[in-house]
């Protein structure tokens, strides 16, 4: 079965978007776009307001990220057997230097960066709203998939997780998923990840 994994928190120890925006971002912008995503603005609407206050050259941020972006245990030998499809909210330009370091090449969908000087532009993959949650969603990344296990973190894979044979969630996901008396399994790291795919 296709495994397809979110990447920030996922399989980044901690959310490198979020470790952006506190190093390079604007604090208090930040505090005030999680606190109304979902009932105020939507997940595209967060990132473009919080991206907009980083004006920092990408060469410098991309540096710093290679630097400071851990994976999780496991993933690199996770990557090589399974193959997995890299779904996520976040940007080529911050996920594929990581995946370079580790010296995996994967699949990877996701958005495009405009680094502006004057504040980073986030360039979305798709406008088109989800016929299920009513947003741009990750269901139209997975659309070509009869049966996928996913594995998830955050509030980009609640709707996605839904759609899934196999659901594996840690942190909000799995708050969200037990919440609503989904199913799904928890995971720690890559390794316990392997032992029961
Ligand atoms: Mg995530
Ligand atoms: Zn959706």
């Amino acid at each position: 079965m296709k495994v397809v994994l979110d990447w920030d928190g996922t399989v980044t120890e901690v959310d490198s978007l979020h470790l952006v925006l506190l190093e390079f971002g604007d604090k208090s912008i930040y505090d005030e776009a999680e606190n109304r995503l979902g009932p105020d603005l939507t997940l595209h609407e967060v990132i473009a307001f919080e991206f907009a206050s980083v004006r920092t050259r990408l060469e410098e941020v991309v540096a710093w990220v290679r630097e400071n972006v851990r994976v999780r245990a496991g993933f690199v030998e996770f990557a090589r057997v399974h193959r997995p499809l890299i779904v996520s909210s976040g940007f080529h330009e911050l996920i594929e230097p990581v995946l370079e370091r580790e010296g995996v090449e994967l699949e990877v969908v996701a958005n495009r960066l405009d680094a502006s000087p004057k504040g980073w532009r986030a360039l979305f993959r798709s406008d088109e709203p989800c016929a299920v949650c009513g947003e741009p969603c990750k269901r139209a990344d997975v659309a070509g998939l009869d049966e996928f296990a996913y594995v998830g973190d955050g509030f980009s894979d609640r709707c996605v997780a839904l759609a899934a044979t196999r659901v594996f969630a840690r942190d909000g996901l799995a708050d969200y998923l037990a919440r609503r008396g989904v199913a799904f399994e928890p995971f720690t790291d890559f390794r316990d990840l392997a032992a029961r795919m």
